[in-house]
């Protein structure tokens, strides 16, 4: 099939499971019809897989609502659950980590190694006076020592506060201050793009100033970077870590200690500190796991490609496959370094199974070109999923067709920060897959799309997507914030938790996200999504990427407005002197109707994105409104937006 083809296809075609994928998948509808009753769901799901030091007797404490507590008279440890016990059950050989540095460098960890490393650690860091209630702040690139250190804490009772390595001092010392931090662990540095990059600096300044709580700073030599060392308060991982001695009992604790505060992307704006509790988190993390990836322990090799920053690295690298105990890859670098092949060669080195990644990378792919993967030996691979964003239906079939050699389930997850793992998703085994919608709530989850007053609506109306009853990996709260809690969440409809997400069912009931609902336009007293105009346009082959959003307009109240980044085949045409944005416009007018044509189409060298690599619309907005650039601190490379803001000035002038 060619690249044309998947364009016409457009979202109407449902790929069902293989007869094959069917016969073996591990879950099936029998499964789903249990969800049916929630509360018993997750109260067998929580003792299939998490092993209880004592018994939960009581599922769910929702008296004190919108604060819920799971399992809450159940005692267990996070690290137990995800080392110890796979090795007593007699699978210490089987990898943990298979761990691939950016040059090159590759180590592999099996469970019996990983328990010994996480017994060092939590040892080390009780010496250093880490203790149950207490948080540790991490700040470290994609290497074993991050999950290491996270296993660590949690193997301790202590929360750990992830810091995505790329951000600034303030950034740190923000996260730092709110958390109350005791121990700081962090590297020298880090390779990326091919350079040997500083971490450690940023610590340093961030700490500069007084009065932070942080006793000691442990540092992780990566790459050999000559950093500074404060004796006051910096050791060295190789000197307090590794000496370390390898026993260590891990202590239970309730099912509601706080495992770990992490921050939200910051797409819509200041980012709010998530706080996740230990038992309904694991348990829901890892049964997710299993069923949307058909987990196969023994033969899998799971690869999400999420850095351990963002909640997707939290769930679906440090906790849920090892508590599930699979094999996973951990990759430091991008994936273009040293080569555009890199992510093919790293399946086809460690026989990738599963790939879990996001819309922004498979698009970028796109725009690579499908020469690449075709170099590599891609046949291990049998499930693939997407997080972050929606997968526009062009990038769902190209995703499909080249990478999955149209033989792949792919699985659109819908999550949160908040969520702590996957609410919506086709079940491989189970529903037929619609490119471009990720379809169906898990069993055991009750979300609902409702209208401003929150009623629920019918098939093929938009409103808003929110959550019916709690779920067990529910966040507890902003951290130190419970006002901004039921504020954020809880306020907008009454005794449901709103997401800030549009979205609609079609007529077979499955839900399309339809973008952040201060995304959705309003023109002319219609509604319009973010989404599905961006959607239209990326299946236009002149657009490798699209953003776009509603600005201002005296006449229509809101006006469409389009960001483009364009495909070599949209360059191209632009150089012949081809007018790109009347065919752009055109091509949505007849996509989804004249009402969505955009005002404006901008060509734009890159898109703002923020590290995790979501799409920053609200900049855009404020460009397009001819305000002052918002909030930036998550944003990935700044100089993209300052880039556009130049654009946009010249082309009013
Ligand atoms: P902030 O809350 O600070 O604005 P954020 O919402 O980007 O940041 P995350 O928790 O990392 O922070 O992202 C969750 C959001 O990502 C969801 O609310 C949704 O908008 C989007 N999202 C995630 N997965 C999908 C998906 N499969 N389809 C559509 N949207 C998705
Ligand atoms: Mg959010």
């Amino acid at each position: 099939m060619s690249a044309e083809q998947d364009t016409a296809q457009g979202a109407e075609q449902t790929f069902p499971p293989s007869k094959e994928f069917v016969e073996n998948a591990r879950y099936g509808q029998e499964f789903v019809d249990s969800g049916r009753d929630p509360e018993t769901f997750w109260a067998d799901a929580a003792r299939s897989v998490v092993t209880w030091d004592k018994e939960f007797t009581q599922t769910l404490d929702f008296s004190d609502a919108p604060f819920a507590r799971w399992f809450a008279d159940g005692t267990l440890n996070a690290a137990y659950n995800a080392l110890d016990r796979h090795v007593e059950a007699g699978n210490g050989d089987r990898v943990a980590i298979h761990f691939e540095g950016e040059p090159g460098d590759s180590r592999s960890y099996t469970y019996a190694d990983l328990t010994r490393e996480v017994k060092k650690a939590a040892n080390a860091f009780a010496e250093l006076g880490v203790e149950k209630g207490d948080r540790v702040a991490v700040y470290l690139p994609m290497i074993p020592e991050a999950v290491i250190t996270m296993l660590a804490c949690a193997r301790l009772g202590a929360a750990h506060s992830v810091v995505f390595g790329g951000f600034s001092p303030d950034a740190f010392r923000q996260r730092v201050d709110d958390a109350e931090a005791k121990l700081v662990v962090t590297a020298d540095g880090s390779y990326r793009r091919g350079q040997a990059t500083r971490l450690k600096p940023t610590v340093d300044k961030a700490l500069e100033k007084p009065r932070h709580t942080v006793k000691n700073v442990v540092v992780v030599k990566r790459n050999g970077e000559d950093v500074p060392f404060n004796p006051d308060l910096d050791l060295w991982w190789h000197e307090t870590v590794d000496k370390a001695s390898e026993e260590h009992t891990a202590e239970a604790f309730e099912a509601e200690n706080p495992l770990f505060i992490l921050y939200t992307s910051g797409t819509t704006g200041k980012p709010k500190g998530i706080l996740h509790t230990t038992g309904g988190y694991l348990v829901q993390g890892a049964q997710t796991f299993q069923a949307t990836f058909d987990l196969k322990p023994e033969t899998d090799v799971f690869w999400c490609t999420a850095d351990i920053g963002w909640v997707t690295g939290h769930t679906y690298v440090a906790y849920a496959p090892l508590v599930s105990g699979a094999t996973q890859v951990m990759y430091e670098g991008t994936p273009d370094t040293p080569h555009k092949g890199r992510f093919w060669e790293i399946v086809q080195k460690y026989k990738v199974t599963t790939l879990y990644t996001a819309p922004t990378a498979i698009r970028t792919f796109m725009k690579w070109g499908e020469e690449i993967p075709a170099e590599y030996d891609l046949s291990s691979l049998r499930l693939l999923g997407s997080v972050g964003e929606s997968i526009n239906p062009e990038a769902w079939l190209w995703y499909h067709r080249v990478i999955g050699a149209g033989r792949c389930p792919i699985v659109d997850t819908w999550w949160q920060t908040e969520t702590g793992s996957q609410m919506l998703t086709p079940l491989p085994g189970v529903n037929a897959l619609k490119p471009g919608s990720a379809q169906q709530p898990f069993p055991g989850i009750e979300l609902d799309v409702v209208d401003e007053m929150g009623e629920s609506l019918p098939n093929g109306q938009s409103g808003f997507l929110v959550v019916r009853k709690p779920w067990p990996s529910m966040l507890r709260g902003i951290w130190g914030d419970p006002e901004r809690y039921k504020n954020t969440y809880w306020s907008r409809f009454e005794n449901m938790y709103f997401a800030g997400d549009g979205a609609k069912r079609d007529d077979d009931g499955d839900i399309w996200l339809l973008g952040r609902v201060d995304d959705v336009m309003n023109v002319s007293g219609h509604r319009l999504s973010s989404t599905e105009i961006e959607s239209a346009l990326v299946g236009h082959p002149y657009v490798a990427e699209a953003a776009v959003i509603g600005a201002k307009d005296e006449t229509t109240g809101e006006a469409v407005v389009a960001f483009v980044m364009l495909q070599d085949e949209g360059e191209e045409a632009v150089k012949n002197g081809e007018d790109v944005q009347a065919v752009l416009r055109a091509h949505v007018g007849q996509e989804i109707g004249p009402i969505a044509k955009p005002r404006n189409v901008l060509v734009a060298p890159e898109l703002p994105k923020t590290r995790s690599g979501k799409i920053m619309r609200r900049l855009l907005k404020d460009v397009a409104e001819g305000r002052e650039v918002g909030d930036t601190m998550t944003l990935a490379d700044p100089s993209v937006m300052q880039q556009i803001a130049a654009d946009m000035r010249d082309k009013q002038k």
